[in-house]
């Protein structure tokens, strides 16, 4: 089965339209809209099972799914023996020989919040004949998001490993399963009794692998894997099992689906309940989910763990895209038996989508406080992990040549817990050839400077300090918690008074007019007094804040203290040459460098000039000299040095507490050192110290006894 590119495009736009449908329809319509739905899921079947790419997300393909499902319970005359609905899927493709599994694997039927599992929950009290008030235990665990896997055990022996495939008949992958090393080759089922088991599982890729893996693939040229999951369905069904066991697949047990005796008996039935048999499986040296298990009491809890999972699924080490809640009690199971596609007593609780896919629309580029330029993709709106998510960052240019991204292109976006959402690839299939090529900017789009890119940055710069797109940046900046720290001054605020005409240069914040402000709308009175107080407050702040808030290349929060300890006014800086600046410890020459610019710029200057004008602390304070030692402190004013091997603790760590003590670390044995601390196998520097007759050696232990000693 093949799709040309432009059969693609409009089964995907055809795809987006349908999601929006909704409700009853004429027989006639509904008819239409049926042949249109089987067309599209065929085709996502495809992308998903065969090529292991899929271009819409799992809620996506559900939904799409539910929507046959629906329209065909309303006219069930509609159903067509070649339906979606008619069987279960399939992942079936000629590369490996098909068998088939001892008991079908069936898919399981999907729910997507609270009242979902609610339903789930009444629906198996009623199969089950139990009162609505009675509780049903559930044993709930992760839904890996990997490939599903059927392993076959005879005498001990791993006989038969199997991908899921279209759930009767897998795919034969016995020898690449072998390679995985946590797939015992024998385990003990004997003495249980059993002769022949059949194990389902999931084969999965760790997150981090999954990140090398793709690191790798980049570098050699080769298409990334969209996620964890792909890389994991990929790498089951590669020709070579060495590679399979390159690739770092790992695979989790979580169901006992057959098992017999040496007359053919039936053994499942010697557990109460599915915990147990998980159990079975852990003792026999299977990975089975443990702390991401749980057997909960009744509904509410199954709720309460799944929403945890939830929450803490980025965190976890693997990818997982759900829960999967089965009830526990073997015997109620039994009670609940199957539809023609799941069990009846089980059911998987989906998380909410991380990735999607959307339209590229335009890129727009912004504008950093020191000039960098940031192309930033503005999407289609798409609902990702419940946020409606319109613009993501492009990072720079090689970000966007790397990715060969167009403007128009369909392209992967994933948003993961706390991570800024971001375009994992373009859907090159998709393009129809409309797509236009992003030219990045030669010149600033807010003051036309032409942009300048040094050797080893990745960002096109705007090198022009009095760029107005920069100035409003570095407002922001300067009033920021980590710099001035303005209480209640944050980006709206400097934007608005930007807009009035009110903040050209830094120096107008305390310029500000608190009446004007006051009449504001939005503002009044109150906000506009507790904005004087804090920007009188910030007035008086420490040196180095008023270093950092400048926003010159390079100079951080560090380095601002270390300058703002050697100076008393902060023109001084003006003075200085590059190499003043490297003097001072952990100063490098590209600061030394960004700072003497911006000193020698005479608008700069005249910058702090105002600013001083204006009631602005310039000079050192007492918070900008670094805490001194005690001259009672036990090695004060001593010289130290460190040599051989430590037991006690490491050498970076000795260090510290020597200099906490009040001792200066130094490098070499001379006339100047004081003390010796000699570890094991100290050697040269020993020696060369007690030739010296002058430097008192101290085992580490003594050095420990001495810097205690107060
Ligand atoms: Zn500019």
């Amino acid at each position: 089965m093949t799709y040309t590119k432009e059969n693609q495009r409009q089964l995907f736009d055809l795809s987006k339209k349908l999601l929006d449908e909704k409700g009853d329809l004429a027989e006639g319509a509904a008819k239409k809209q049926l042949a249109d739905l089987r067309k599209v899921i065929i085709y996502h079947e495809w992308r998903y099972y065969v090529l292991n790419q899929p271009v819409v997300s799992d809620f996506e393909y559900d939904t799409l799914f539910k929507r046959i499902e629906a329209l065909e319970a309303q006219y069930p005359k509609l159903i067509t023996p070649d339906s979606p609905t008619q069987r279960v899927s399939n992942d079936l493709t000629e590369t490996f020989p098909s068998v088939e599994h001892l008991v079908p694997m069936l898919s399981l039927a999907n729910s997507y919040n609270r009242e979902d599992l609610n339903d789930f929950d009444t629906q198996i009290k009623k199969l089950a004949g139990l009162d609505e008030n009675a509780a049903v235990e559930y044993c709930v665990e992760p839904k890996y998001d990997g490939g599903s896997i059927a392993l076959v055990y005879e005498d001990d022996l791993l006989v038969r490993a199997a991908t899921r495939g279209n759930g009767a008949l897998g795919e034969e992958i016995t020898n690449n399963m072998k390679a995985l090393r946590s797939v015992p080759m024998r385990a003990a089922f004997s003495k249980k009794g059993m002769k022949k088991v059949e194990l389902r599982g999931e084969a999965l890729i760790r997150k981090d692998i999954f990140d090398k893996v793709n690191k790798q693939r980049e570098k050699d040229g080769q298409s990334v894997f969209a996620n964890p999951r792909n890389a994991a369905t990929g790498g089951l069904r590669m020709k070579d099992p060495k590679e399979v066991a390159k690739r770092g697949l790992e695979a989790f047990l979580y169901q006992l689906g057959y098992a017999v005796d040496g007359d053919g008996k039936d053994l499942l039935n010697v557990f109460k309940t599915h915990d147990d048999g998980i159990e079975m499986l852990s003792d026999l040296g299977f990975k089975v989910p443990t702390d991401q298990r749980k057997v909960c009491k009744n509904i509410d809890e199954v709720v309460a763990f799944c929403k945890q999972w939830e929450q803490k699924r980025d965190k976890y080490e693997y990818e997982i895209d759900g829960m999967v809640i089965k009830v526990n009690s073997l015997a109620l199971q039994d009670k609940c038996g199957y539809t023609s596609h799941h069990p009846r007593w089980a059911i998987a609780y989906k998380f909410k989508a991380k990735q999607a896919t959307s339209k590229l629309i335009n890129v727009e580029y912004q504008i950093g406080k020191i000039g960098s330029i940031t192309p930033v993709a503005k999407l289609e709106p798409v609902q990702l992990a419940g946020v409606t998510v319109s613009s993501v960052s492009l990072h720079n240019e090689e970000f966007i040549t790397s990715k060969d991204l167009r403007i128009g292109d369909t392209v992967l976006v994933e948003r993961a817990g706390d991570v800024i959402p971001y375009i994992v690839k373009a859907m090159d299939e998709l393009r129809d050839g409309a797509e236009q090529a992003i030219v990045f900017p030669s010149s600033c789009p807010s003051c036309s400077s032409t942009l300048v890119k040094a050797e080893n940055e990745a960002a096109w710069r705007c090198e022009n300090y009095a760029c107005e797109a920069q100035v409003v940046q570095r407002m922001i900046h300067h009033v920021s918690k980590d710099a001035m720290d303005i209480d209640g001054f944050g980006k709206s605020y400097v934007e608005r008074f930007h807009e009035e005409g009110w903040l050209k240069t830094i120096a107008d914040i305390y310029r500000l007019d608190y009446d004007k402000i006051a009449s504001l709308e939005g503002f009044g009175k109150r906000s506009a007094t507790n904005l004087e107080k804090a920007i009188t407050k910030a007035k008086s702040n420490p040196l180095h804040r008023l270093l950092y808030s400048l926003s010159v290349h390079h100079l951080g929060k560090k380095v601002s203290k270390l300058l703002a300890a050697e100076i008393q006014h902060v023109l001084e800086l003006k003075d200085w040459k590059e190499e003043d600046f490297t003097l001072i410890k952990d100063v490098g020459p590209t600061v030394a460098k960004n700072v003497t610019a911006f000193f020698d710029n005479p608008d700069n200057v005249a910058l702090l000039n105002e600013m001083e004008e204006l009631g602005v602390n310039v000079k050192q304070t007492s918070d900008d000299l670094p805490k001194m030692v005690s001259e009672d402190a036990p090695l004060f004013g001593k010289t130290i040095l460190f040599t051989g091997s430590l037991s006690l603790m490491g050498r970076k760590e000795a260090q510290e507490k020597a200099a906490a003590a009040g001792a200066k670390n130094i490098s070499a044995v001379s006339s100047k050192l004081n003390i010796l601390v000699a570890g094991e196998k100290a050697g040269s520097k020993l020696k060369k110290a007690q030739a010296l007759g002058t430097v008192e050696i101290l085992t580490e232990q003594e050095f420990v006894d001495l810097i205690s000693e107060n």
